[in-house]
């Protein structure tokens, strides 16, 4: 083995606590993968609680394989060593089984690239008795996985705490390929693409996905309806990852808040907050490294119980720091509980704008919102201020980004005027339209519009000295869009272009598709889609008819109690 490859594992091992190490021939031994660098998963919660509980059943032994970076991934070539585990450095293919938590579209060919320096066959059909069975999940596998359909052997829809088990359960019942598939076809939320065949017609547009005899005509997405009977902290703190030495500690699960273009707001509902008494005891199981703990949650101000969480946390002098923090759920005593901690930074997303657009969006945070977050971080002593924003929203005009621009001098005005010398840095992307959510319909909007609305914004905050614009590439969104609502046949153009190291939108041009083209598609409400064999539990009426009130700009309120709105709570 390479010792530069050698070194990193060794190094990145002593930097951990908590990692869990079972001689080989115990157990089972389980293949993670999270198909990017180890810094960023490493922060993924999903990865952890995962990782805990395949360990905690006693017969299997889980072990981590990240993304290499660029220099590691030409040691590998350069030396043929193979991806070694973290925990044993035992390379990728001596795994019967791979899971995969897939976050993010552009991790798809990351994945591959993890597969490859591991000398695991892309292709399902590819792989022998004797290979290991790729499972894929995750949000970007539970709201659209067929651009991997074909490198995935199954596929996990929806929260996996209780799937991945029966998945194991049934990998280790069954004897041949063929059983372990046609067993994982009737496991709930499992998803096995070989039994499906998918049809278009002669434009090459989808038109259905037929299963074979046997094999169910809906999977439904599982979710943890008791979200306290599983693990909910960091498996392992380490000083490699964004936050160093943080203990994430997960508060709630799901967000009620509905915003339209939010896949998680869809696919993960409903909002589910955990027991304080069981986040107070997570808290006090953390290992005495920790430099702070993260609440993690897609809603984690919305917790009934934040208040008395954060008091706890102060009280008791632990440094802690939130997920995410909404606009107008910031309190007086949150803020200060958040400046203690050494918080420097108030992060506030209003997505939009103009009112006109954040009603479209139904992200109900006004611009008032904003300004009194800004005056409590600044009372509470946190300096700079951190806004994130979309361009490109269905119904969107220039006039909007220019209403955007103004919005944003109106708050560096607000800053000064509040005693904020600090940075204001303003985060922008191109609206990328989700599958489940009431824009899964509408088109990207046009490449050339956003460049221009993009530069509507550039310029109008050209001047601004105080203020820092981070904007996302064109490409990307092109490509996240283009893979986001992609059939199978986005997913072969995407495995040609990694084989032969060209770029997804050449080779969709060499097969007379245009990328731009592709996601600037729009879909019509009752047409087929690549993704329909899903059930995400809310049905494709209540999509729709948010679409159209987003199109009025009508405000749909947040889930409570007895709600039976979206399809979801139907008990
Ligand atoms: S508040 Fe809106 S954007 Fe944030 S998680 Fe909830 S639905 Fe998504
Ligand atoms: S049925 Fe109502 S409460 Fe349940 S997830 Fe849907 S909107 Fe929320």
């Amino acid at each position: 083995m390479s010792w530069i490859i050698k070194n990193y594992i060794k190094e990145t091992r002593e930097n951990e606590t908590g990692a869990q190490v079972y001689p080989p021939g115990l157990r089972h031994p389980v293949a993670f993968i999270y198909p990017n660098v180890y810094h960023l998963g490493m922060s993924n919660l999903g990865m952890h609680i995962l990782y805990q509980m395949i360990n905690e059943r006693g017969d299997s032994a889980c072990e981590r394989f990240f993304l290499p970076d660029k220099r590691l991934q030409q040691e590998h070539i350069k030396s043929k060593t193979p991806l070694l585990s973290l925990e044993n450095q035992r390379p990728l293919a001596d795994f019967d089984v791979i899971f995969v938590m897939l976050s993010f579209e552009m991790d798809y060919d990351n994945l591959l690239t993890v597969l490859d320096l591991g000398n695991i066959r892309l292709r399902a059909a590819e792989r022998n008795q004797r290979e290991p069975l790729v499972i894929i999940g995750g949000p970007c596998a539970t709201f659209n996985p067929e651009p991997l359909a074909a490198v995935a052997d199954a596929f996990v829809i929806g929260e996996g705490e209780e799937t991945v088990q029966h998945v194991l359960d049934t990998i280790y019942r069954e004897e041949s390929k063929q059983e372990r598939l046609a067993a994982l076809a009737q496991v709930p939320g499992v998803y096995v693409p070989s039994l499906y065949t998918a049809q278009y017609d002669d434009e090459g547009e989808f038109t259905a996905l037929l299963p074979q005899e046997g094999a169910p005509a809906k999977v439904a997405r599982q979710w943890a309806r008791d979200i306290d009977a599983y693990p909910h902290t960091s498996a392992i703190v380490t000083s490699g990852t964004e936050f160093e030495d943080m203990f994430i500690v997960e508060v709630a699960r799901g967000c009620g808040r509905h915003c339209r273009f939010c896949m998680a707001g869809y696919c993960f509902r409903k909002p589910r907050p955990r027991k304080l008494e069981n986040i107070l005891a997570d808290i006090a199981k953390r290992p005495e490294r920790t430099k702070k703990v993260g609440l993690m949650g897609a809603a984690v101000s919305d917790h009934p119980q934040m208040a008395e969480l954060t008091e706890y946390l102060v009280e008791h002098k632990i440094p802690f720091s939130v997920a995410s923090m909404r606009a107008d759920m910031l309190t007086e005593q949150i803020a200060h509980a958040l400046a203690q901690s050494g918080q420097r930074t108030m992060t506030v997303a209003p997505e939009a704008g103009s009112e006109r657009m954040r009603a479209a969006i139904n992200k109900g945070i006004t611009e008032e919102h904003v300004y009194n977050s800004i005056e409590l971080a600044a009372a509470a002593g946190m300096r700079n201020i951190k806004l994130y924003y979309m361009i490109g929203l269905p119904g969107e005009e220039d006039e909007d980004i220019v209403e955007t621009v103004e919005m944003i001098k109106r708050v560096r005005a607000k800053m000064d005027a509040v005693g904020n010398k600090g940075e204001l840095v303003i985060s922008v992307n191109g609206f990328v339209p989700k599958p489940f959510t009431p824009y899964q319909w509408v088109p990207l909007c046009n490449v050339r519009t956003l460049k221009k609305r993009f530069k509507i914004l550039g310029d109008g905050l050209k001047k601004e000295k105080r203020i820092k614009l981070i904007t996302e590439s064109l490409k990307e969104t092109v490509v996240q869009s283009v893979l986001a609502r992609g059939s199978r046949r986005i997913g072969e153009a995407l495995l040609k272009a990694h084989v032969e190291g060209r770029s997804l939108k050449q080779v969709l041009k060499e097969e007379g598709l245009d990328a731009e083209e592709l996601a600037e598609r729009e879909l019509q409400v009752g047409q087929p889609l690549p993704w329909q064999h899903l059930d995400m539990g809310v049905t494709q009426e209540y999509l729709a008819a948010e679409l159209q009130r987003s199109e009025s700009g009508k405000f749909t309120p947040m889930c409570f109690d007895g709600c039976r709105r979206c399809g979801v709570c139907r008990e």
